[in-house]
């Protein structure tokens, strides 16, 4: 079975696991490093969903706990892991952040976002799917809280818009990298996270050993 290592340390992880064993794969709560990774550096699980929720906070534990590093290393090549980011995931994905480039982050998917910038505290909204292969036809109903917007596609050869709202992009892909900047786990539309699983079975290896 395929296991889906979710990082639990802020934000609203739980409704992502649940949203995950609904479709059929086994979860991983990843608290600190040791879950994430054994001490000969393989590799415990075989994607990774960075939840929603405050992306300072999650940034300083990922770095006070030492899983930034080790988190980017598994996700860029040769290793390829497949991560979610869900609003302040997404922001930890991203290349680069208006006002905040500071912030400590994965940072290797080639988006640029501005934090905040939807707004209001809870916004819903239908978004236009642009990738009918990844979505099919109907719209996203998508939940926006404090959102970021992706102001930027830094990699246009690289980085595939799959869903956009009010001309932004609201979901995108970069290879073994999806983002989207509202909460799939929110609503009852498992089509994001479906795509995910397309995305862990498209990239699933034997194993993966990190050099450290
Ligand atoms: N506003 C939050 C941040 O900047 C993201 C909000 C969310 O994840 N719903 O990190």
């Amino acid at each position: 079975k395929l296991t889906i290592g979710v990082l639990e340390l802020q934000g609203d992880f739980f409704e992502h696991e649940r949203m995950l064993e609904k479709c059929g794969l086994a979860v991983k709560g990843i608290r600190q490093r040791r879950h994430f990774v054994d001490e000969h550096g393989l590799i415990l699980v075989d994607g990774l969903v960075i939840p929603g929720g405050e992306s300072t906070t999650i940034g300083k534990l990922l770095r006070e706990l030492d899983m930034l590093d080790v988190i980017r290393a598994a996700v860029e090549a040769p290793f390829y892991l497949p991560v979610l980011g869900t609003c302040a995931g997404c922001i930890l994905l991203a290349r680069r952040i208006k006002n905040y480039d500071d912030q400590p982050r994965v940072g290797c998917l080639d988006i640029e976002v501005e934090r905040n910038a939807y707004g209001p505290q809870i916004e819903s909204f239908e978004c236009h799917v642009q990738n009918e292969r990844a979505f099919g036809t109907e719209p996203l109903r998508a939940v926006l809280i404090r959102a970021p917007v992706i102001t930027e596609i830094l990699d246009t050869s690289r980085v595939q818009v799959l869903a956009s709202f009010r001309n932004s992009p609201i979901v995108v892909q970069e290879g073994n990298m999806l983002a989207c900047t509202f909460h799939p786990e929110l609503t009852g539309d498992a089509r994001v996270h479906q795509r995910f699983v397309e995305i862990v079975k498209q990239y699933l290896v034997p194993e993966r050993r990190l050099l450290c």
